[in-house]
């Protein structure tokens, strides 16, 4: 159950059209509390849906906005790069990582009556929770987006999306600390730079620290059911108008199907994104093989990883506890006790296999952190 909140509002104190209380953010001065925050040596294994071992130097879990700038002006005094964890569903760790990881505890939710279509949630908030707690509660839209893994802070960091609908639709501000200027930001969507699993955070992973989300969502059913499997899906359930509620019972439905869950099998979902080609490029691929799967994008087209992944012959293939899962070859699975650069050596043979069939290059989805604290987003 996610309890809407009524404080921690970041409009000013005095601001007529609200009621709610205000708790101003100002620099934390007593540091030797913060260092007290921090534990040493804190493993992440259990913290991380692929299962890679990882040992953090410096860990700080906080639901305090003012205690986690002050963890980060900690870190940057001791020259330690930060990592931001949510629930680890798009994270490829290190074994030992010399860095100050920070995990955003703060739930809940607001909701002001001057604006009823804009929910403003806390990030450390579970994403699926949220997104079924919302539609219970009458806001529409984030139904396709049910059953992601992750929290509500990582959400627009990869503009998560799925079934014909990502999340910058939804999004109408995000409220984060800059941790190169130590300062508070509300970014309006325009400024977020959403495209395909990508964003301004996602493009500066270890820059922005997301603290809350703010959704613009209706309160009038707007339902979204014509992405393919989803459509299929309802029509096998004799739904020809369907409702939120029935979408979102489609979706969870076609995922568990498809999709291994991480508690039992360790994975972080789509391990490439889907490569877009140009026109020409998918012409010529096409001719030699016919049974390509594809869709429109703009003017180029978006080709399926997994069905190359497939033709390319690794669905199902193992090699040092990785495989690429066999029902879903868009999916790599640490099957026993994988490290990291196992993990890695696998997906880089996939790469280059695809890439001499199809001429296409594969991009990591998930975020590559190295052992010296360091991001790298694809
Ligand atoms: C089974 C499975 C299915 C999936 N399906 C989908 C899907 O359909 N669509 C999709 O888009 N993704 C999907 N994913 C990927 C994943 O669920 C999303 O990327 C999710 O948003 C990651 O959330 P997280 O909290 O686990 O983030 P983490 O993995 O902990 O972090 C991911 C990145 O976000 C950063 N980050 C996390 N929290 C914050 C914050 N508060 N502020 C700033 N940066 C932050 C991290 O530093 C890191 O760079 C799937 C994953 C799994 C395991």
């Amino acid at each position: 159950m996610i309890w809407p909140l009524f404080v921690n509002c970041w409009v000013p104190a005095n601001d007529p059209r609200t009621g709610c209380t205000v708790r101003l953010h100002g620099p934390v001065n007593d540091r030797s509390k913060i260092r007290n925050k921090i534990r040493n040596d804190v493993d992440l294994g259990s913290k991380n849906t692929l299962g890679l071992p990882c040992i953090a130097d410096y860990f700080c879990a906080s639901a305090d906005e003012d205690e986690l700038a002050g963890a980060i002006a900690w870190a940057r005094e001791n020259k330690l790069p930060v990592l931001v964890l949510g629930e680890g569903s798009n994270l490829v760790l290190p074994a030992r990582l010399n860095a100050l990881v920070l995990q955003l505890t703060m739930t809940g939710y607001v909701v002001r009556s001057a604006e009823p279509d804009i929910v403003d949630v806390a990030a450390g908030n579970d994403w699926h929770q949220l997104v079924t707690e919302l539609l219970a509660a009458g806001w529409y839209g984030l139904e396709n987006l049910a059953l992601i893994p992750g929290t509500v802070g990582a959400a627009p960091v990869q503009n998560i999306g799925a079934y014909g609908v990502e999340i910058e639709r939804f999004v109408h501000s995000v409220r984060v600390f800059d941790m190169h200027t130590l300062r508070w930001l509300d970014m309006p969507r325009a400024d977020c730079e959403f495209r395909y699993r990508h964003s301004i955070f996602r493009q500066h992973p270890q820059r922005f620290m997301i603290t809350r989300v703010r959704l613009r969502l209706s309160r009038r059913m707007q339902v979204n059911d014509t992405y393919g499997a989803l459509r299929e899906e309802l029509e096998r359930r004799g739904i020809g108008q369907a409702s939120a509620t029935q979408v979102y019972d489609a979706v969870v439905h076609i995922r568990r199907q498809k999709l291994p869950d991480p508690r039992l099998e360790a994975n972080v979902g789509s391990f490439f994104k889907n490569p877009v080609v140009s026109q020409l490029h998918y012409e010529l691929l096409r001719q030699q093989y016919p049974g390509l799967v594809a869709y429109p994008q703009g003017a180029d087209v978006k080709l399926a990883a997994g069905w190359l992944i497939e033709q390319a012959g690794f669905k199902g293939k193992s090699s040092n506890g990785v495989c690429m899962h066999p029902r879903q070859a868009l999916v790599l699975v640490n099957q026993s006790g994988a490290s990291a650069s196992d993990v890695l050596a696998y997906a880089d043979s996939v790469v280059a296999k695809v890439e001499s069939l199809f001429g296409v290059v594969l991009q990591r989805e998930p975020v590559l952190v190295s052992s010296d604290g360091f991001c790298s987003a694809a």
